[in-house]
């Protein structure tokens, strides 16, 4: 049989597995930080009738540059995130792993590095390495807060092209203060010289911090770039749609990699409908964010020790044997995710009746462990 690696494969993917959270078939999934609530029939009904719309022309390509739903997005963003932004600094992908993957095919690739601070979203790495860019790890503390000092040192001494900040952090939950990401964006500009480095904050889940969004730091500095997307707190993962907020010329520069008409007018048909029912989704999140302090809470109760949490997730532990306990839950009917960080296991918040029997679940294999 033919393998990966006896094709002319590239040399730095041989020997590499893709990214894979299990896709098992279990009642109770809490493992991929989706949102558990479905949209609500009136966003069905109205998603129907926009593809409706868009369907009466699929015989010609897509508005390419998005225009409608960038301004909508702008929209958004003005109206929830602290800060006036417009359509020419916005810019939309196929979720927001395509917005990171276009800002590493312009400010990365060979010979030049991205420095991310782990454990954090693996697809950073994964999509460094995909664009050619080399990857650095920076440190974190123990209680997974950016470790500043050492972060500084990093910098200095490996003058990252690019850095990315998770806030909040996955899989820890962690939120970067702004004062944080200020002292890393200077250090990212000294150590580098010239035009400087470009530094994106990943706030995927933004909208379930208990801090307001790091968006108004992006005014007067050009090189910083937020990352955002509508997988998780508008509950739509499966449409795909990410979305970039930082001064126009960044959006002038990923349009020099954008593959043409990369966004459907399907996508950005449903996408334009999701957005007329944001309140409607918004609300979901506060339902999702009493849920994510109750998981807290309960498992600190049950004896579990918990990294504070600002996302839909909860990162739980400390465990002998992390993959073991993984498993004992998934004997149990719940499927949580083990991101490999030694110890520690992430739980994402789902409906009270799934975050019930996963509570249930832990309580059980604690029970059967002591015994
Ligand atoms: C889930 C997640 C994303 C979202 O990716 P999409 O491609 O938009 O679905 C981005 N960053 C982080 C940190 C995530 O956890």
């Amino acid at each position: 049989m033919t393998g990966i690696d006896d094709l002319p494969i590239r040399d730095e993917l041989r020997g590499k597995s893709p990214y894979g959270a299990p896709q098992i078939d279990v009642p109770v999934r809490l493992n991929t930080n989706e949102n558990p609530y479905p949209l609500p029939p009136a966003l069905v009904a109205r998603i129907a009738e926009r593809v409706t719309e868009a369907a009466r022309d699929l015989n010609r390509y897509p508005d390419r540059d998005a225009v409608q739903l960038r301004t909508e997005l702008a929209a958004y963003l003005t109206r929830t995130a602290g800060h006036s932004v417009g359509m020419a600094g916005v810019w939309a992908a196929n979720g927001s792993n395509e917005i990171l993957q276009q800002l590493l095919q312009a400010f990365g690739g060979p010979g030049r590095t991205a420095l991310g601070f782990e454990p954090s979203y693996s697809m950073h790495a994964l999509i460094a390495r995909g664009t050619g860019t080399g990857w650095l790890s920076g440190p974190r503390n123990d209680d997974f807060t950016i470790d500043l000092e050492a972060a500084r040192r990093t910098i200095a001494e490996r003058k990252p092209d690019v850095v990315f900040i998770c806030s909040p952090n996955n899989p820890t939950g962690t939120a970067v203060d702004a004062g944080t990401v200020l002292a890393l964006y200077e250090a990212a500009q000294a150590a580098k010289g010239g035009p400087g480095a470009l530094v994106i904050i990943d706030e995927a889940y933004g909208e379930f911090s208990h801090r307001p969004s790091l968006l108004p730091l992006i005014e007067g500095r050009p090189n910083l770039v937020l990352s955002r997307t509508m997988s998780k707190a508008f509950g739509a993962a499966g449409l795909r749609l990410g979305y970039l907020a930082a001064d126009p010329a960044v959006v002038d520069a990923v349009q020099l990699v954008r593959l043409p008409y990369h966004l459907s007018a399907v996508t950005q048909a449903t996408a334009l409908a999701a957005l007329e029912h944001t309140d409607t989704l918004l609300g979901y999140v506060e339902q999702l964010k009493a849920e994510r302090d109750r998981l807290v809470s309960e498992l600190r109760a049950i004896g579990c020790a918990v990294t504070e949490s600002d996302a839909n997730f909860v990162q739980f532990g400390r465990f002998d044997d992390a993959h073991a306990t993984w498993q004992a839950l998934l004997d149990h009917g719940v499927l949580v995710r083990d991101n490999g960080v030694p110890g520690w296991l992430r739980v994402t918040a789902g409906t009270p009746a799934e975050n019930d029997a996963f509570l249930d679940a832990v309580r059980a294999v604690t029970k059967e462990n002591k015994q």
